[in-house]
């Protein structure tokens, strides 16, 4: 046999999963992210030549058997195609896409991963010998069909779920099951869970069919049935618990990618893909907690309803409010003490956080104590404002997560609320609202309250804010970035 041995694959492959390992530790702090990721890519790019060079291998050993009438030779070509259009694809949509589209770009990935799962899957069932499973006309061994079953459903589940979500979390689409609102109907439920039973019933039937023609039928109905339960499962997902389901489809998509490495018999998918099914189904958790939601209610309860204008934006009832300038902000915050800022949204829109940091200089510079508050679903993405600040350089001393920081809001001074809206939304307490349960950063407490956002729009949520009506609250309309600039300059 020529090319790489199977034990340098198999040692290139464990030093592969310890890089991840790293990678997902580094990642766990914003200190040590930038470590993480170099660890990503290097375990990235170890697996990935290991496995053209394994390719490489089979192709030559599947010619050689070609050459002796065994078999066919080529694939590799289609390999190579696959590679250099999808890896090109990959490229120009990584450097062209901005940061608050990351999340819908994400979903789309998963999507992706889960269609793979299905395809392979399907391709193993119909020709067993050319994943080495098992010999032309032979049934395939009843371990290989539990875990075919249980790859196709997580990948058609994931599949059509991150569909949705794409939609839902893209808000481009007039299509009724994009919207950010929930979709729900009577005997949603039952529904789900009679669908659900079928697809494991079907799959249990094409398990213990052990004739040498696979039990087809079964198979290909379980599947459709799995399609149509990724819809089901993620339309009820309202505006504010998308977070919860994007890092639920990232998980999915893990398990689903572990479930191909098993059909495949390749470690590296097996580990790559449970590390990204744990720690996917570790930030669900995570996510679940922030926002107070039990995990199965949101996967099968549909929160997060939301009024009629969920994620459109719209404005609601004209009510007044207190406006200002960006000069008065400023002359507020240079004559407080404390200044406390929660970033959202809108500031990643506007790309406003060198400009931001800039203003932190200067009123740290007359005095003023400056803390950043940061609500774990602030943004589009886990974790985007803590990317967005250190892209700034923004010092981590600095920054405070929400159980730290929400005690001090009482005795801050000013709260500066940039591009935020329902991660300070105090309908949070009200126990009818969409949002009821979900921890918010408690801004309401302080004493003066500065919120920059450019109209009474409401946030992803798609709801009122009472905030903004306080009498201790300024509105200051206009683009982040443009308003921040005026503030430096009026600090100055
Ligand atoms: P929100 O989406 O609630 O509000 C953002 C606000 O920013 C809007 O009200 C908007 O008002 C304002 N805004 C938009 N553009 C600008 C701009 N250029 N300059 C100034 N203001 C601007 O954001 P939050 O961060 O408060 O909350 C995040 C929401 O997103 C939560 O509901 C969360 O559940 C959800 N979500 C979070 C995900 C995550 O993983 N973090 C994933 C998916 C959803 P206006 O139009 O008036 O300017």
């Amino acid at each position: 046999m020529s090319g790489i041995s199977m034990n340098l694959v198999t040692l290139l492959y464990l030093i592969a999963s310890v890089c991840f390992i790293q990678a997902l530790k580094g990642l766990s702090s914003p200190a040590t992210a930038r470590a993480g990721n170099a660890f990503g890519m290097t375990g990235m790019a170890i697996a990935f030549v290991t496995t053209v060079a394994l390719i490489f291998k089979l192709q030559a050993m599947a010619a050689a058997a070609a050459a002796a009438g065994h078999g066919s030779a080529g694939g590799f070509t289609l390999v190579a195609l696959g590679v250099v259009v999808g890896g090109g694809i990959g490229a120009v949509l990584a450097k062209k896409v901005e940061m608050t589209k990351m999340p819908e770009l994400v979903a789309a990935m998963h999507s992706l991963i889960g269609l793979a799962a299905v395809c392979i899957a399907v391709a193993a069932v119909s020709e067993p010998q050319a994943f080495g499973i098992a010999q032309a006309g032979e049934a395939l061994p009843f371990g290989n069909r539990i875990e075919l079953f249980i790859g196709t459903f997580v990948g058609a589940i994931t599949f059509s779920g991150s569909v949705i979500a794409f939609g839902k979390l893209s808000g481009k689409y007039k299509f009724r099951l994009f919207q950010g609102a929930p979709v729900n109907f009577a005997g949603q439920h039952l529904l789900n869970l009679l669908l659900a039973l079928a697809m494991v019933g079907l799959g249990l039937v094409f398990c213990f069919d052990s004739g040498a023609t696979p039990a087809w039928l079964p198979f290909l109905i379980m599947t459709a049935i799995a399609f149509v339960l990724g819809v089901l499962i993620i339309i009820p997902i309202g505006g504010a618990d998308m977070p919860v389901v994007v890092s639920m489809l990232n998980s999915y998509s893990g398990w689903a990618a572990a479930g191909i490495g098993f059909s495949l018999n390749n470690a590296m998918l097996i580990i790559a893909g449970s590390l990204v099914g744990s720690s996917g189904a570790i930030l669900s958790y995570i996510m679940c907690k922030a926002m107070n939601r039990s995990f199965f209610n949101v996967i099968l309860g549909g929160f997060g309803g939301a009024p009629a204008e969920a994620g459109s934006g719209a404005a609601k009832e004209q009510r007044p409010v207190k406006s200002g300038s960006a000069d008065d902000a400023s002359f507020i915050m240079a004559n407080a003490e404390s200044v406390i800022i929660v970033p959202g949204y809108g500031l990643a829109v506007a790309r406003a956080q060198h400009a931001l940091k800039e203003l932190v200089e200067k009123l740290t510079h007359k005095g003023v104590n400056v803390k950043y508050a940061i609500h774990p679903v602030a943004g589009r993405m886990p974790g985007h404002m803590n990317v967005l600040l250190a892209e700034a350089e923004v010092p981590y001393d600095q920054v405070f997560e929400m159980e730290d920081i929400n005690g001090e809001f009482g005795q801050t001074d000013v709260v500066l609320i940039l591009g935020a809206n329902d991660v300070v939304n105090p309908a949070a307490k009200d126990p009818s609202s969409p949002i009821a349960g979900m921890p918010i950063l408690e801004a309401y407490k302080a004493k003066s309250i500065i919120v920059n956002k450019r109209s009474m729009a409401s946030g992803y949520a798609g709801l009122d804010n009472e905030l903004f009506y306080q009498a201790n609250t300024m509105m200051v309309f206009g683009d982040a970035k443009k308003v921040i600039e005026d503030m430096v300059k009026a600090v100055e």
